[in-house]
Parts: structure tokens; C-alpha cells; sequence
């Protein structure tokens, strides 16, 4: 694979530790990254142990000492110029996207995006980190509520969205006066030191301190855990499965830290005899194929009404058999690889377990292996049908499977809808008003994201991102997530002479006894 790039060398050995500008050798093994693409290695990282971990650890306290100094739309302007560096690297970045987890050129290019998105929101919600005033019921009491920055922030992100992700977090932690230590799915390292590489001379030409925007590459033992049971840092933000999600709470937890819990998804859309049917197909095949159905908000699961199920099933195989599986990076590919051979592996042996208990592949699903797809990670994109009852339709699996079920009444579908334990995100296909209003209503969609004739992935950066139940309950990019990132401290100041107690409590010393 020829990887040409001006940001990282590919023939050197990169460490895995950087603080900002500069970039400390590791003591650990050598991580040789390899493409989806065709298995061939695309560059070599020395990964940290605990005591280089230690290092950027120390450097991101000590940052966080002189970061918070800095007034909020002053770090906003860093940000600004975040965003730009990232914007004049937009393709070069997407290329390494693509190259190492196998996104196509537009989905690259898009992941890119969101972050330049997410630069110019934080931007401006650095003059707007608003607290409230309360009125005292004490006279002469001033009282009101302010946002202070919190702390180094831990943030652990998944290999699907290996730098969207960060940056969601990275961005407004920076704003916020925090500063962040990013461990990122090995999967996706050289795309991470990219985008470091990338920022580095923003830093550098404002004097950022060293140790504001920290990179650890390592293992989960050397520095996953350590991360996890760090003290200095009041948050980790955790992107992931819900095993990992698990894992992270409870360590967590124990020394009483917070969590921002962003897991897996098994997300469905509700189509209803109302729906246009051609939006449903374009919205079910870009919801189930994109990012070969690597994404967190991956349409898993159509809920179809019975009278419709088979103009909807056929319109979908005749949409699915136009689908170009192939290099990612190649014209007209609308589906790249998975992201390894275990990716594939874990596939079939979802459609295995599928028609044990029941359920019917009714389009692809099989493994390509010949030619340009020798590397072993392709497959054709798969319709299954299944009931509510198949196991293997209440788990996640990470892969382009899209499970077809049928249902008879508005009620019933919803229940099936949030029958799952994971609760992220949802979407109802319908021209009928009540429909649409039961799904968004408190009886209805039990998710984080609930969606009317639009599909269940795509969300933009200025809502709040994030799922119920066992996708963990956080809430990260727009709206308020902000206030995740920050300590909140209520304030009362006593302009008046007398000492008036709330509750109108009485505690006078009897000043006569002298
Ligand atoms: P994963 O759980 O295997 O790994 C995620 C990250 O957690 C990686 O960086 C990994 O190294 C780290 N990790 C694992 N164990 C750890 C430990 N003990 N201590 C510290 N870090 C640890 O997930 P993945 O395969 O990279 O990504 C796919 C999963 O992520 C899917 O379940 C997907 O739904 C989910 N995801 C969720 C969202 C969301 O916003 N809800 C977004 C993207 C991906």
C-alpha cells in the first residue's frame, strides 16, 4: 500500500506518547498498524508502558494548573485554530481514516468533518459556559452558580470513530479549561499521532503548556487500567463495547470518579404502512451498510408492518444487490472492509447462531475472499429475517447485518423497539401524525435519539450524543454535554449587616450575657 503522507512517516518507528509538541520515547513493544485494506503493515508505533503513561499523566496535571488560568474564550481562539489546521489537512487525515480502518473516502472525509464541526461549536460555546442566578430567600444575599474547569480528563475511544470521537470530548474539554489524555483503540493509533501531528503547530506558535492535549498509545494492562484507576482525573469519558463500559464504571466507581459512558447500540427503525417507501429503503441501506455497519448507531433492526414487509423486503435486496463492496479509497466502493479477520469471524458466527435459532438469511452475509479481496476482512452485506425471540437479534454485532421483523400494531412495534437492552439510537418511518407522536412521546422510543423519516445514524454535532440503558447513559458533543466536562459550584455572597441563617432558622447568642 503506498502511503504517502506529510504528517507521518511511515518507515519510522513513532513513540507513543506525546504531550502537545513533543514526543517522548516508550519503553514497550512495537505495534506494527496493518490496513484492512489488503493486510499490508502502514507503520510502526512503540507503545507506552505505566511509567511512560506516568509521564504524560504528570505533564497533564501540571498543564491543567496553568490551562485553567486562561480565560474560556481564550482557549476558545486555540480551538478556532484547531479547527483550521484540521480543515487544511481535511483530506490528508480522511486517507489515513480510510487506510486504517477502512472507511470510504466520504465517510472519512465526513468523520473529518465532525471534527472541524465540533472546533467551530466549541468556539462558541466558550462565551457562553453560563451558570444561573438564583434569587436568596435571605435579604441582602446575592446567590447565582458558576462553571469551573474540572480536571485532566481521561478519554478512551473506539476504533470506528477513532478521531471524531476525541474531538467531541478533546474539543470542549478544551474549552472548559481541562486538559486530556487520550488513549485510542490500537486499531486506529497511526491515525490518532496524525491528527496530534496535525494540531502540533497551533500549539506551538500560541505557547500552549505541554501536557494540555496528551496521546498514550498502549496496551489496556500498561495504561488502560492505570488510566482507569488514575485518581488526578475526575473523568474518563469511555467510547466502546458494553463490556468495556462495564469494566470502566466500576473501576471507576470505586474511587468514586466520574463516568461518560458512550456503548454499543442495536439500533432499529419502525416502518409503518404510511411511510414512503423509497425513503425507508435509502434510509435502511445507508443506516445498515455505512461504515460496513461499524457504527455505534448502526441500523440493526427493521421493524416492519406485516402488509408492507414484502414490497419493502424486495425493494431493499434490489438496493442491496447494487451495493460495490471493495477498496475503500476506489470510486463508486460503497463498502469497505471490516476492520479484521475476528470482525468476520464474530459476523459468522452471528448468522450461524441466527439459523439455529430460527431465523433465515434472505441476501448475502458470505465472506469474499477472492483477488482484491484476499486480506480476508470483506463481506457481502446481509438482510436476515428474524423474530423477537432469536437471541442473537438482542445483541450487538458489530458487522453489516440488518434483522427484519414484522409487527401488527403501533404499540406492538414500539415494544419490540425497546425490547433490547441497549437503547441508543431509533427512527419511525411514517406519514402518520399520531404514529410519529406516540414514538416521540413518553410511551414511546426508550432511546437517546429518537428520529422521524430520517434513518438512526448520522447525528449532527449539535444535539447531545448518547444512549440509555446499556449504552451507558452519557451525553457528549452538543447542547449542554458541556457541563459534563466542568465543576459546578454554587455561590452565596452576604452584602447586607445582619447574619439572617436560611429556613429562617433562629441561632442568636444572647449578647446581653456579654
Ligand atoms: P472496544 O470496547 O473493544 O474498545 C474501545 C476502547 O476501549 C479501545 O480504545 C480499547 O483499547 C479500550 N479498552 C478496552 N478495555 C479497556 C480497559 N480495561 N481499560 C481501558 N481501556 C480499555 O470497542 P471497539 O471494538 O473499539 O469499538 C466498537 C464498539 O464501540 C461498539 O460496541 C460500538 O457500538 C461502540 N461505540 C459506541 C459509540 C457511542 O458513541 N455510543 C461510538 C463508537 C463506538
Amino acid at each position: 500500500m503506498d502511503v504517502q503522507t506529510s504528517l507521518l512517516d511511515p518507515k519510522k518507528v513513532h513513540p507513543g506518547v506525546g504531550t502537545g509538541t513533543l514526543w517522548h520515547p516508550c519503553r514497550g513493544e512495537k505495534l506494527v498498524s496493518l490496513s484492512p485494506i489488503d493486510s499490508q503493515p502502514l507503520g510502526t508505533v512503540q507503545k507506552a508502558l505505566a511509567a511512560d503513561y506516568e509521564g504524560a499523566a504528570h505533564k497533564a496535571q501540571e498543564a491543567f494548573h496553568q490551562w485553567r488560568k486562561v480565560p474560556a474564550p481564550n482557549r476558545g481562539e486555540i480551538v478556532r485554530q484547531i479547527g483550521n489546521a484540521i480543515r487544511d489537512r481535511k483530506q490528508e487525515l480522511a486517507r489515513w481514516i480510510s487506510l486504517e480502518v477502512g472507511k470510504i473516502t466520504s465517510e472519512a472525509e465526513g468523520e473529518v468533518q465532525e471534527m472541524i464541526d465540533i472546533c467551530d461549536f466549541a468556539v462558541g460555546q466558550s462565551r457562553m459556559l453560563y451558570g444561573l442566578s438564583m434569587h436568596s430567600e435571605r435579604p441582602g444575599h446575592r446567590m447565582y452558580e458558576q462553571w469551573h474547569p474540572l480536571g485532566p480528563i481521561g478519554v478512551i475511544t473506539a476504533f470506528n470513530f477513532p478521531v471524531a470521537v476525541w474531538s467531541w470530548n478533546a474539543m470542549i474539554a478544551l474549552i472548559a479549561g481541562d486538559t486530556v489524555i487520550w488513549k485510542p483503540s490500537s486499531k486506529a493509533a497511526l491515525t490518532a499521532l496524525a491528527v496530534m501531528k496535525a494540531i502540533a503547530p497551533v500549539l506551538k506558535a500560541n505557547t500552549v503548556p505541554e501536557g494540555v492535549l496528551n496521546l498514550v498509545i498502549g496496551d489496556r494492562d500498561a495504561v488502560g487500567e492505570r488510566l482507569l484507576g488514575d485518581t488526578r482525573l475526575p473523568l474518563i469519558s469511555a467510547t466502546g463495547s458494553v463490556a468495556m463500559g462495564r469494566h470502566v464504571g466500576q473501576v471507576v466507581s470505586t474511587r468514586l470518579g466520574r463516568t461518560l459512558l458512550e456503548l454499543g447500540g442495536n439500533n432499529a427503525v419502525i416502518v409503518t404502512p404510511s411511510a414512503d417507501l423509497h425513503l425507508s429503503v435509502r434510509a435502511i441501506l445507508f443506516g445498515a451498510v455505512g461504515t460496513a455497519g461499524q457504527r455505534c448507531t448502526t441500523l440493526r433492526r427493521v421493524i416492519v408492518h406485516q402488509d408492507i414487509r414484502d414490497a419493502l423486503t424486495d425493494a431493499l435486496i434490489r438496493a442491496y444487490r447494487q451495493v460495490v463492496v471493495g477498496n475503500p479509497m476506489e470510486p463508486g466502493v460503497l463498502m469497505g472492509p471490516l476492520i479484521d479477520r475476528q470482525a468476520v469471524h464474530q459476523m459468522q458466527a452471528a448468522l450461524t447462531a441466527l439459523k439455529a435459532q430460527g431465523g433465515r438469511i434472505l441476501y448475502g452475509g458470505e465472506v469474499l475472499s477472492d483477488g482484491s479481496y484476499a486480506a480476508g476482512t470483506y463481506v457481502r452485506p446481509c438482510i436476515a429475517e428474524a423474530t423477537h425471540q432469536c437471541p442473537v437479534v438482542h445483541q450487538e454485532t458489530f458487522a453489516p447485518i440488518v434483522y427484519l421483523e414484522t409487527y401488527q400494531t403501533i404499540e406492538e412495534a414500539i415494544a419490540l423497539q425497546n425490547s433490547v437492552p441497549q437503547g441508543l439510537s431509533s427512527a419511525i418511518f411514517t406519514n402518520d401524525l399520531t404514529e410519529s407522536e406516540l414514538f416521540l412521546s413518553a410511551m414511546g422510543s426508550d432511546c437517546g435519539i429518537a428520529n422521524v423519516n430520517i434513518g438512526t445514524s448520522g447525528a449532527e454535532i449539535g444535539g447531545a450524543f448518547g444512549g440509555e440503558k446499556e449504552t451507558g447513559g452519557g451525553r457528549e458533543s452538543g447542547s449542554d454535554a458541556w457541563k459534563a466536562y466542568m465543576r459546578r459550584q454554587t455561590t452565596t455572597i452576604n452584602w447586607s449587616k445582619g447574619l439572617p441563617l436560611a429556613q429562617d432558622i433562629r441561632f442568636a447568642l444572647d449578647d446581653s450575657e456579654g
